[in-house]
C-alpha cells in the first residue's frame, strides 16, 4: 500500500485516513529507564494493607496477584457529586516483571481477578458501568512501572459505550447478524489476522484508529467477560502473551481495556488495543478524523513475524 486511503469502521460512523509513511517498521529502541525506584508502593514490602481488597491466594502464602483501592480516585464512593470506586490490580509482587513475562497460567489468574473484581463493583448500587483497563507506559498514562491494572466503576452509561452499542443495535437489525461475528466471518481469511485459536480470533480491523490497533474477539458470542468460560481465558491469556510481547520488543506504550454489555442486552464481549506510539494533534482532536500511518495489514504482519 503506498497511497492513502480514508477507511469506514465495519459498523460504526468512525473514520480513518491510513496514511503510510516509508520506513515504517518500528525500530527496536533503547529499553524504557526503569523511572521509579524500588521499592515502590506496589511492592510488596510498602503496600498500604489498609487499602487491600482482594489477594490471589487468597490466604496462606505470600500474595502473586493485589487488588487494593486507588490511593487517590477521582470517584468514591462517600462522594455524591463524583460517585464511584477505582481499584488497582497489581499483577506480579515482582517491580520488574510486565504482563506479556509472567507464565501463562499467571495470566490466567490475573483474568480471573479481573472477573471477580468486576462483578463485585457491578453489585454496587447506582453503577452503571465497570470498565476493566491497563495503561502500560507513559505515554498511555501509566505513572507507575510496576505491572498493573485498574477498574473502575462508574455512575454514568459512557457515552462512547452507548455510541457503539447504538450502532451494534442498528447493525444487528439491518443484517439480523452481531457485527463482531460478523468480523470474525469476514475477515478469517484475510491478511489482518494476527492469531487464532478455536476459542479467539485476534485482528488489525481495517480501519483501526491506532497504529498496531488490535481486537481481541472470543469466537464464541457471549454479553460480559464474566460469561468466558476456562478454554476461553486460557486462549486470551495465550493471546495477550503473544501480541503484548511484540510491542514490548520496539517498547511501545499501550492501552487495553475490556468491552462488555453495558445492562443485560445482546453483546459480543471483546478487548481492544490501542498502542500510543503519537500524540493526536489538531486534526483528530478537532474533527475524530484519525491518521493512522501503519496500514493495518502491515501491523498484522508485525505481529505474525
Ligand atoms: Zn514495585
Ligand atoms: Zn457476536
Amino acid at each position: 500500500m503506498d497511497q492513502s486511503e480514508i477507511r469506514k469502521d465495519y459498523f460504526q460512523n468512525k473514520y480513518v485516513i491510513i496514511a503510510p509513511k516509508r520506513a515504517k517498521r518500528p525500530q527496536k529502541v533503547l529499553k524504557k529507564e526503569e523511572a521509579t525506584s524500588t521499592p515502590c508502593y506496589f511492592c510488596p514490602e510498602q503496600v498500604d494493607k489498609e487499602f487491600i481488597v482482594a489477594k490471589d491466594p487468597k490466604a496462606g502464602q505470600a500474595w502473586k496477584i493485589l487488588t487494593v483501592l486507588n490511593k487517590y480516585p477521582a470517584l468514591t464512593e462517600d462522594n455524591h457529586e463524583a460517585f464511584g470506586r477505582q481499584e488497582v490490580i497489581i499483577e506480579t509482587p515482582d517491580h520488574a516483571k510486565e504482563i506479556h513475562e509472567l507464565p501463562l497460567d499467571h495470566i490466567e489468574k490475573i483474568i480471573d481477578t479481573y472477573i471477580d473484581r468486576y462483578e463485585a463493583m457491578k453489585k454496587i448500587e447506582e453503577i452503571k458501568y465497570v470498565i476493566v483497563f491497563k495503561n502500560e507506559g507513559g505515554k498511555a498514562g501509566a505513572s507507575i512501572a510496576h505491572s498493573h491494572s485498574q477498574i473502575i466503576a462508574l455512575p454514568i452509561v459512557p457515552p462512547d459505550l452507548k455510541t457503539e452499542y447504538e450502532a451494534y443495535a442498528d447493525y444487528f437489525v439491518e443484517n439480523g447478524r452481531c457485527p463482531y461475528c460478523d468480523i470474525i466471518d469476514k475477515e478469517k481469511k484475510s491478511n489482518l489476522v494476527i492469531w487464532e485459536d478455536s476459542h479467539f480470533f485476534v485482528l488489525s480491523p481495517s480501519a483501526s484508529q491506532y497504529p498496531y490497533g488490535a481486537y481481541f474477539l472470543p469466537k464464541r458470542h457471549f454479553k460480559t467477560m464474566s460469561d468466558m468460560n476456562i478454554q476461553e481465558k486460557q486462549s486470551l491469556a495465550k493471546a495477550l502473551k503473544k501480541v503484548l510481547a511484540k510491542l514490548d520488543d520496539v517498547d511501545m506504550a499501550y492501552n487495553y481495556f475490556f468491552h462488555s454489555a453495558v445492562n443485560n442486552e445482546d453483546y459480543h464481549m471483546h478487548l481492544k488495543l490501542e498502542p500510543r506510539p503519537n500524540i493526536w494533534a489538531g486534526l483528530e482532536l478537532g474533527t475524530g478524523i484519525i491518521i493512522n500511518t501503519v496500514p493495518p495489514e502491515d501491523a498484522a504482519k508485525f505481529y505474525r513475524q
